[in-house]
């Protein structure tokens, strides 16, 4: 059965429906007017665009007109006409207005027009009524989306890893504890550690910080997987850019060289951008317009270039010799910050970089070794605005070689045995990555810090919402 009343985004592609009789409902973002007439912009979260309500005085008493104010709840019906007024091509002159809730002007946050991000992200609860945050939804959804569509159309499977792990050995990050003992007296062994034999899964096990060993596991029998999931990291770094709870995306492919790998990322970051450039037109416009005024022109510039690949080695010589200061100095071999990511690709390139073999001592042990003995096949994807947006590889296949190195880097293997199995049963060239869903999201909203494209962020000190 369809629904009795009509979303708003559908109001508008309607025309049929001029001249007859609707039904809508939704939160009131504003209401101005005169003694004769009152016009109440009604939002109801399926687009940017308010519909505008108007309020024939003769029609309705004062009184009943008093709980109308910015923010409350509104069933409303009346007859869609082609508007008189500016801004608008269609309105709907009330005949019936049901205020499902009031919303106090005193008490309600959003009252006023014009607050800070700092000042909503305060108010993670209701800031998705604002024009900003609801743009900002609506294109993580659609992200989202394109994502799994994307994927899918390319003959992937979604595969979902575990969110509790027992292994520590992917070295990502800090990781958060999952433990059921009591942290006040927990039970110790005879040496006096705690004893973890005593825990829900008989061992420590903590939040994962990424998906792809498991990932390498289903690659490695279904050939083209992806996983799309939480991930958590007890970041310290306060930074714009690092949650402690986020979300990512991380395909791996069996018969995939870095090669593969590369141009696999950029298809797939370019198709995310034109997916929403299609289908959030209206949201991104809103954001250019209000935020960034450059964030089309950087959206639609990313599509147009292919992107510069270029080694860690060049990259560093580029970074040598620039004019710039760098707070944090670089020689061959220092992990890159964002101000020398983003130098590359906005000053020097100014297009997306796909930096690659890096040196061994600052990747992860399971990438791919090179000749040379001191690079590793890695893959960074560097992007304007935001610096590393993807971090990927080919992974080491060959398990004397993977053996040498968790060898040699005092890897706990212990509990990674079914991870070395790929390697001794059947093992295949293969590649993976990881995205950082919100770092695209920051990237095609244009906003400038993650916790405003997560609706409940999750950052050191901060988990109230
Ligand atoms: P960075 O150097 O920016 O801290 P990383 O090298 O630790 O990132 P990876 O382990 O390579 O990150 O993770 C893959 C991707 O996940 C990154 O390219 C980034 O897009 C995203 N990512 C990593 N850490 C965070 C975080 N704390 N919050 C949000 N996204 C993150
Ligand atoms: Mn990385």
């Amino acid at each position: 059965m369809a629904l009795s009343h009509i979303k708003i985004v559908d109001i508008f592609e309607r025309t049929d429906l001029v001249g007859s009789e609707v039904n809508v409902k939704g939160w009131v973002r504003t209401r101005r007017g005169n003694k004769h007439v009152q016009f109440v912009a009604l939002n109801d979260g399926s687009s940017i665009k308010s519909l505008q309500i108007v309020i024939d005085l003769e029609r309705f008493d004062e009184e009943q007109l008093k709980p109308i104010t910015t923010g409350a709840s509104l069933n409303v019906k009346g007859t869609l006409v082609a508007s008189q007024g500016k801004g608008q091509t269609v309105e709907v002159q009330a005949t019936e207005i049901e205020v499902y809730g009031t919303a106090d002007p005193e008490s309600y946050p959003l009252q006023k027009k014009g607050h800070t991000l700092e000042f909503l992200r305060e108010k993670a609860h209701l800031r998705m009524r604002t024009n900003t945050f609801g743009a900002v939804f609506r294109i993580r959804h659609n992200l989202a989306f394109a994502v799994h569509k994307f994927f899918n159309d390319k003959g992937f499977f979604y595969l979902n890893t575990p969110l509790i792990t027992s292994s520590d050995a992917e070295g990502a990050g800090e990781m958060f504890q999952v433990t059921t003992l009591n942290v006040k007296i927990p039970p110790r062994t005879e040496k006096g550690s705690i004893d973890y034999s005593k825990d829900f899964f008989g061992k420590r096990t903590s939040l994962t910080v990424s998906g792809q060993l498991e990932g390498e596991l289903g690659a490695t029998s279904l050939g083209l997987i992806y996983t799309f999931g939480p991930t958590f990291r007890a970041e310290h770094s306060n930074t714009p850019r690092h949650l402690a709870e986020f979300w990512m995306i991380e395909p791996e492919m069996a018969f995939y060289e870095i090669e593969d790998n590369m141009d696999l990322a950029e298809e797939f970051i370019k198709y995310c951008v034109q997916y929403a450039l299609d289908h959030c037109r209206d949201d991104i416009e809103f954001l250019n317009k209000m935020y960034d005024n450059s964030l089309i022109e950087r959206l639609e510039g990313v599509l147009k270039d292919s992107f510069v690949r270029l080694t860690y080695t060049e990259g560093i010589a580029i970074l040598e010799q620039a004019k710039k200061k760098f707070e944090f100095p670089v020689k061959w071999g220092v992990d890159l910050q964002s101000e020398h990511e983003r130098y590359l690709v906005e000053q020097h390139f100014k297009r997306p970089v796909i930096l690659t073999d890096y040196p061994k001592d600052i990747k992860a042990f399971y990438m791919k070794q090179n000749d040379d003995g001191k690079t590793v096949r890695a893959m960074d994807v560097l992007f304007p605005q935001i610096g590393e947006i993807i971090g990927g590889s080919q992974r080491e296949e060959d398990y004397d070689k993977l053996m040498a190195r968790i060898e040699e880097l005092k890897i706990p293997m212990k509990d990674m045995w079914w991870y070395l199995e790929t390697r001794k049963f059947g093992t295949v060239p293969h590649s993976g990555f990881g995205l950082g869903f919100e770092r695209l999201v920051l990237f095609v909203t244009g906003m400038a810090n993650i916790r405003d494209v997560i609706a409940f962020p999750r950052t050191v000190g901060n988990a109230e919402f």
